[in-house]
């Protein structure tokens, strides 16, 4: 048997290289130099950009600090803050085709992961719009005939958004339009190595009515831009998505002025299957849990930990799988695996694999560089690695590659013990046809989501983020919204019925 399917190069033909500039305050910038980048599955340059230093990233700030002060969003009614992020959200519905190509020629990921998370992001957008008009607090009606006591809810001020190259625009939209839901005004800096779908917002957000200066978008790298973001006083709240090692970098460069810091960080995420699982579905959701995105997604499900009964069956069944799994052109529609993101990053992967073959791991499948015929070799083939020991880098850190690691267990405990024994936290998965296994698995485990027998769905509505070292704070959905938000109390007293406290006579 093969051992994977591959697609070919398609002869797409490629569109003109794209030019991206920085919004500050309204107006698009340049910079005296530029970044290129060179498309992973190509290998040509696909677009050109500003390159940014402190002077455009506190120009940025100061933009969003006035847009936040004068209260041209925050003074806004919550419904006409709605009106322009569903307006944003129908124009990016009208433009998913432009998006979706730059996303993919960057970031290397298929063209129909990049239309669904461009359309999907739509979704995004309009369910922040539905929370911009539930915003409320308390009242504290029972304190006494002469007080009356609220806390009111405000926007935190001006907020950095840092974004990360593995989703670009999902990402973005997971943040932003719930930082502008509250009323926050904001700066943004994607990767420079995916900055083009975040520019083309840029100018959706002017044609929707969004007013010049609440969003702000400086391209450029973490240093400088990133760092001014992170520690200029003029910010009141980071908001970044991308490396633990970089998160807590975040977290130090904030602590000068105390900001607040929402962080959504790496992930090695367990997935448990019981042996009365449905191991057909089990078994698929494994394969889509590790290369969607070609593994390089924080909610990777890149640890399996099997039960000893089903084990050598389990493996079998996976491995088939992945023979099946179609990588290659990402500009094919049929392609449902695409390009690595650097060839930094190629190296790295298979590090981890070398390393644990050396420490006498097997790899029952792939391990190694692919050459897509017609493409490049930054592509890494389908992996699957056995053997493993818990202490073992592999099983331990993010390894962001189409890399599966195989794990057994005999009992729910041990299991446990297994997933828990981690710095990360982010989410984790158990697949039985038992609810009790189940609900034991979702209680004990320590992951900021759990599925059960799923993998990877998520909504809107249902929050997302990590324990440990996988973050701080939450996305999306109602709590995603509160983080965006700070908390005033008032207190009221009725009439002069309070005593003095100086007695003057
Ligand atoms: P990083 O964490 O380095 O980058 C994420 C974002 O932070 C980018 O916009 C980057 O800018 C910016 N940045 C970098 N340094 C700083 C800084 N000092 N201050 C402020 N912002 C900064 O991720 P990488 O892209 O380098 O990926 C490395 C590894 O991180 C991956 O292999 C993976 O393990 C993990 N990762 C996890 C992600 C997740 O979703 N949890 C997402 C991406 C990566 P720029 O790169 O333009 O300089």
């Amino acid at each position: 048997m093969t051992e994977m399917t591959l697609i070919a190069a398609s002869g797409t033909a490629l569109p003109p290289v794209r030019v991206n500039r920085h919004l500050i305050g309204g107006a698009w910038r340049d910079s005296a130099e530029q970044s290129e980048r060179v498309s992973p599955s190509h290998g040509v340059v696909v677009s050109r950009s500003a390159l940014g230093t402190e002077v455009e990233a506190r120009a940025a700030i100061a933009a969003a600090r006035a847009a936040f002060d004068d209260g041209r969003w925050s003074g806004l009614p919550a419904r006409a803050r709605a009106a322009v992020l569903l307006k944003v959200a129908d124009l990016i519905e009208a433009n998913v085709e432009p998006f979706a190509l730059i996303e993919t020629l960057e970031s290397g990921k298929p063209i129909t992961q990049s239309r669904g998370e461009v359309g999907g992001a739509a979704d995004l957008w309009r369910h922040a719009a539905a929370l911009a008009r539930t915003i409320e607090g308390d009242s504290f009606n029972g304190l006494g005939a002469d007080i009356l006591a609220t806390v009111l809810k405000e926007p935190v001020g001006v907020v950095s958004i840092i974004t990360p190259w593995n989703f670009p625009f999902w990402i973005l939209s997971q943040k932003l339009p719930f930082a502008l839901a509250a009323g926050c005004t904001c700066v943004v800096k994607p990767s420079e190595m995916t900055p083009s779908t975040t520019a083309m917002l840029g100018a959706l957000l002017a044609e929707a009515g969004m007013p010049a200066g609440v969003v702000n978008i400086v391209l450029g790298y973490g240093d400088p831009v990133g760092n001014v973001m992170t520690a200029d006083p003029g910010v009141d709240m980071v908001s970044f998505t991308g490396s633990t090692a970089v998160g807590r970098l975040i977290g130090r460069g904030a602590s000068d002025t105390l900001k607040k810091v929402a962080l959504e960080l790496g992930g090695k995420n367990p997935q448990v299957i019981f042996p009365d699982a449905d191991l057909d579905s089990a078994a698929d959701a494994v394969v889509f849990g590790v290369y969607f995105n070609v593994g390089q997604c924080c909610n990777s499900g890149s640890r399996i930990i099997l039960h000893e009964d089903i084990a050598a069956d389990f493996i079998a069944r996976i491995t088939d799988l992945s023979r099946h799994v179609t990588f290659g052109d990402p500009l094919d529609p049929q392609t449902q695996v695409g390009a690595i993101v650097t060839p930094e990053h190629g190296a790295r992967i298979d590090g981890y694999v070398q390393a644990a073959a050396a420490a006498g791991a097997q790899v029952v499948l792939g391990g190694g560089p692919l050459v897509v015929p017609g493409l490049g070799a930054q592509f890494y083939r389908p992996t699957i690695v056995t053997g493993v020991t818990p202490d073992m880098a592999i099983a331990r850190e993010e390894v962001f590659g189409p890399v599966l690691t195989v794990l057994t267990f005999r009992t729910l405990d041990e299991a446990l013990a297994l997933c828990n024994d981690s710095d990360y936290g982010l989410s984790a998965g158990v697949w039985s046809e038992n609810v009790h296994t189940c609900l034991a698995f979702a209680r004990g485990v320590q992951a900021g989501t759990v599925w059960t027998n799923t993998w990877m769905d998520g909504f809107p509505e249902v929050t997302f983020g990590g324990m440990k070292q996988s973050g701080q704070g939450r996305e999306v959905g109602r709590y995603g919204l509160e983080e965006f938000l700070e908390i005033k109390s008032v207190v009221m007293r009725i009439g002069r019925t309070r005593a003095n406290w100086v007695k003057t006579r």
